[in-house]
Order: structure tokens, then C-alpha cells, then sequence
């Protein structure tokens, strides 16, 4: 894309909250980006596409009397794009409504600085479909009204017709109104809306966190209190807010509103995260293992010149796939030094894995642990002096070399990586599991359960309403022996696995 010499402001929908209901066009830009001004309202998550080099700039959602601060953001917009930046203004939900965009239009204009507006999903249509409350159903409203809440405090020169509002025959959507609330009930009851018609309060729409607290008109300001609603949160009013409970499939999801921990390297709990979230659960990432490298080593710079001698080679993991073609990478080489060798891949993550490097495994048991692809690897092929190089973790316990030195083959086991303990502050998780806000402990590795313990006491575990979830018996042995009540062991050895096994616990058919 070339950029014009004045630079030029894109002012971008982050979308209501969830950082993937952003539009790709959006996205595109944020990661050509060389400036960015987020809004409090955007994920942050969505910053983690921009490039290593740009400049993040936060500027604060409530933008206080007098428009100091709005005037700073324009100034803001015009400086860095003088400056032949490209900016992305990140606004949440669409930048146009309640956004304040014209002012900052008006000042790109004055300054001759181009802008492109980028359209996002705005909130209320979000937290509509989110929850199951449809603003438009021919049944009972064919019309929806947007209205901000910031003027139903007497404003002077608002613009709301409380009594066309009272008499509006369709769904009244309210933004920003959780702080004006009850003037909110207040008037549109003085102006002759009936005391109970429905009200739905809809707060962190999208989010893990999502709530919903419904009541009528009349006691809609209690509720709120009770069940201590806070911003960002809407205002639906209507037949519309009773919701249709047919239409509700976020929160309905078994593992809503569950807080998972996830314990794995960091690149292991992003990907880790994102299944949780697919399945409508709050991921909370606790690291306990940073994946080292051994491939400076001189057992592996050796093995490398003679790989031509080997009829199999072995991996087991993705992360193994990783570290080794990052060092081929490295040494100027790619997937040409297996051109004479067989490859055998545990499970199909790794196998997957290979393909990302143009590999196809050449044996890919549907098996979860190194025992059982040794026992596949033998009964599948004549393993019978033939030569083997498994390469794997250094933490790998011995028994795929077991098996096919059984079944006659010459082994020479590698190792690519370690996993070396990470020491995070475990202060905040420890206060979480103490305080009852955390559902499962999941652990995907023996390694992840040992550091994780030596971080946090086994009793906290123990004593707490967390429960432990394991992804096998070898992790799940571990933990027992290091005095952890196991709760549940995946019925299938992987991530998705384990995840299933916990959605049916949460359903109450499983154990
Ligand atoms: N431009 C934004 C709205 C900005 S005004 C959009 O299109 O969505 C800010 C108000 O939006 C908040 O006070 C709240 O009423 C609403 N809002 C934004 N994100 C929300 C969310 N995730 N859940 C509920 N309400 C939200």
C-alpha cells in the first residue's frame, strides 16, 4: 500500500469486545500500522497484531468535560499524520456511533490530512446476538432506536424526546446509561411507559465476562444495584429485552463463564487460550516452562551430518518440529535433509506441524503417548536393525526407545529441547484460587504440574473449589505424587481432549 507524504488516519471499529469480530480490513490495518491510538473500549489483545515498531498511544474512554481531552486526540491524529505516519484511530464497536468522529474529521480536514473510516460491529448488535435478544423480530418490534445515556441527566441542550421515546413502538437501546439509570426508568415512566416493561442490562457483551441482569422498568435501578452492574454495559428496553431463550448459544455454552487456567509455555497457552475462548470459557494464562533449544549442542550438530544413515526419524511433538527446522533455518537448510529418510509424527498436531515445512509424515499414529507410537511404529514396519533417531524433549521418558530397541531397532535419542521452569509472579493466581474465582487447573504436561506446584502449595489446590483437570495418566501420575487431588484425566491425551472432558463434567455427564 503506498502511503501518501501527509500520512493518513484510518479511524477503525475494534469491534464490540471479542478481538476476532473485528473486520479483516480493520485488522489489515492495524498491522501496517506506524501509529496507533487505542481507545480503553478496544481489546488491547487487538494491539498484538500491530508491528513490533509501532507506536501505541492510549487514550482514555471517558472523555471529560469540556472536550480537553477530545481536542488533544484530534491534535494527536493531525501531529502524527504531519508527521507522514500511517494512524489507525482504534475506537470500540463502530467508530461512528457515539465515536465522536466528526470532531476528529473536522480537524483531519482542516490539517489536509486524508482518512478512510472502517466500519466495526457496534455494541448493541453484539450484546443482541450474544445473548439471545433480537432488536428486530416481527413479532413484537420492527423499528430499534440507539440513544446515548449521557443526556438524560437534564442536559440543557439535549436533544432526546423523552416522550416520543416513552411512546416508541420498538426497541430502545441505551449506551452509556448505566451511570443515569435510574433518571433513565425515571423518565421514561413520567412520560407514561408502562412500570413493567421488560429491561435487559447487557454488560461486557462478547467477553467471557458477559452478564445479563433482566427486570422490569420499575425495578430495573435495584437489580442493577444488587447484581452490582458495571460499565460498559447497555440498556435494552422492550419486548425485545426478555431475550428467547432458543436464540441464547454464548452463555448457554458448558464451559461459559468458567475461569481456566492454563499452564503450559507461553506459545502453548496462547494457542490453548483460543480454544477455551471458542468454547465461550475465560482462559488465564499462568507459564510455568520456557521451551529451550538444545540444538547448539554438539550431539545434535553431529547427528545432523549423518542423517542420511537413518531409515526413520521421530517426532513427537510440534514443539520438537519447531526447534528443529528454527535451526535449520539457522544453519541455511530446510526440509530437504530428510530427502532419504522415513518419518514417523505422534499424533497428528505433529504431523501437522511437519506440513507447515512441506514434510508429509510418513507414519502419523492417531496415539498419544511415545509408548504406543513405538508399539504402532514396530507392528507397522520391520524395525528389525534398523536405524531410529527419535527426537524429542530431553524430558521425554524413556519408553518409545524401550519399544523399538524391543522390536530390534538401533535407537539414537536426541534431545531437541528442554523445558526449563519460568518463574512468573504466582502472587495474583494464588489470590484467585484462594478467593474461589478460579474453576479448573489444567495441566498439559508432567513438567507444567511440577512447576506449577513448586510455585503454588498443593493444599491450595486441594483445599479450594478449583478443580484439577489433567491431560493424561503420566501428567496425572505426577500430580499425584506431588499430593494434588486429581479431578479429572482427558479421555483423549490432547488439549481439545482434555477441554471435552471438562465440558462434560460441567454438563454433569462425565466424571
Ligand atoms: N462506538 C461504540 C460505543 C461507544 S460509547 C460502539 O459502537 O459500540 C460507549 C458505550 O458503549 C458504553 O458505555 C456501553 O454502553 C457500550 N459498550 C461498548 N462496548 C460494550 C460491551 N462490550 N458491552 C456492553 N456495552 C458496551
Amino acid at each position: 500500500m503506498s502511503r501518501p507524504e501527509k500520512g493518513f488516519v484510518y479511524l477503525v471499529g475494534a469491534g464490540p469486545g471479542r478481538a476476532d469480530l473485528i473486520t479483516l480490513r480493520g485488522a489489515e490495518l492495524i498491522r501496517i500500522a506506524d501509529c496507533i491510538l487505542c481507545d480503553k473500549l478496544a481489546n488491547p489483545a487487538l494491539l498484538e497484531l500491530a508491528r513490533p515498531d509501532a507506536e501505541i498511544v492510549h487514550v482514555p474512554k471517558r472523555i471529560g468535560p469540556g472536550s480537553v481531552t477530545q481536542e488533544q486526540i484530534n491534535q494527536t491524529l493531525v501531529a502524527k499524520a504531519l508527521e507522514g505516519k500511517t494512524v489507525v484511530r482504534l475506537k470500540g464497536g463502530d467508530p461512528c456511533i457515539f465515536g465522536r468522529v466528526t470532531e476528529e474529521v473536522v480537524a483531519l480536514n482542516a490539517a489536509g490530512v486524508g482518512f478512510e473510516i472502517v466500519p466495526g460491529v457496534t455494541a448493541a448488535i453484539a450484546a443482541s446476538e450474544y445473548t439471545g435478544i433480537m432488536l428486530t423480530d416481527r413479532r413484537y418490534s420492527s423499528q430499534v432506536a440507539f440513544i446515548t445515556g449521557r443526556e438524560a441527566d437534564g442536559k440543557e441542550d439535549s436533544n432526546i424526546d423523552w416522550e416520543v421515546l416513552a411512546r416508541f413502538p420498538g426497541t430502545l437501546v441505551f449506551y452509556m446509561g448505566i451511570g443515569a439509570l435510574g433518571r433513565i426508568a425515571e423518565r421514561l415512566m413520567a412520560c407514561g411507559r408502562a412500570a413493567e416493561t421488560p429491561v435487559a442490562l447487557v454488560a461486557n457483551a462478547t467477553f467471557p465476562n458477559q452478564r445479563v441482569v433482566r427486570a422490569p422498568l420499575n425495578e430495573i435501578v435495584e437489580a442493577c444495584r444488587a447484581e452490582k452492574i458495571e460499565p460498559p454495559a447497555l440498556i435494552i428496553i422492550g419486548a425485545a429485552a426478555e431475550g428467547d431463550s432458543e436464540l441464547d448459544w454464548f452463555m448457554t455454552q458448558p464451559l461459559f463463564g468458567r475461569t481456566i487456567v492454563t499452564t503450559r509455555d507461553a506459545a502453548g497457552n496462547v494457542e490453548f487460550a483460543k480454544k477455551i475462548l471458542n468454547r465461550g470459557g475465560n482462559p488465564v494464562a499462568f507459564s510455568t516452562i520456557a521451551i529451550q533449544p538444545l540444538t547448539d549442542g554438539n550431539e545434535f550438530l553431529r547427528v545432523l551430518t549423518h542423517l542420511g544413515d537413518y531409515d526413520w526419524v521421530i517426532f513427537t511433538s510440534p514443539n520438537g518440529v519447531r526447534v528443529f527446522f528454527e535451526a535449520m533455518a539457522a544453519l541455511g537448510k530446510d526440509a530437504r535433509v530428510f530427502a532419504s529418510n522415513r518419518l514417523a509424527a505422534l499424533g497428528v498436531k505433529t504431523a501437522a506441524a511437519l506440513a507447515q515445512y512441506g514434510i508429509k509424515a510418513d507414519f502419523v499414529p492417531t496415539v498419544f503417548t511415545g509408548r504406543e507410537l513405538g508399539r504402532q511404529l514396530v507392528a507397522a514396519a520391520n524395525l528389525n536393525g534398523k536405524k531410529v533417531l527419535s527426537l524429542r524433549s530431553e524430558l521425554a521418558t524413556n519408553d518409545l526407545v524401550e519399544v523399538l530397541e524391543t522390536g530390534g531397532a538401533i535407537v539414537q535419542d536426541v534431545p531437541l529441547y528442554t523445558a526449563v521452569p519460568t518463574t512468573g509472579d504466582a502472587e495474583p493466581l494464588r489470590r484467585q484460587i484462594e478467593d474461589g474465582q478460579i474453576d479448573w487447573l489444567t495441566f498439559a504436561s508432567p513438567s507444567a504440574a511440577r512447576n506449577f506446584f513448586d510455585a503454588i502449595p498443593p493444599e491450595l489446590a486441594n483445599a479450594g473449589r478449583a478443580k484439577v483437570a489433567s491431560i493424561g495418566p503420566v501428567t496425572s501420575e505426577q500430580l499425584n505424587k506431588l499430593g494434588v487431588r486429581v479431578d479429572l484425566t482427558a479421555a483423549e491425551y490432547t488439549t481439545d481432549g482434555l477441554l471435552d472432558t471438562i465440558e462434560a463434567v460441567e454438563r454433569g455427564d462425565g466424571s
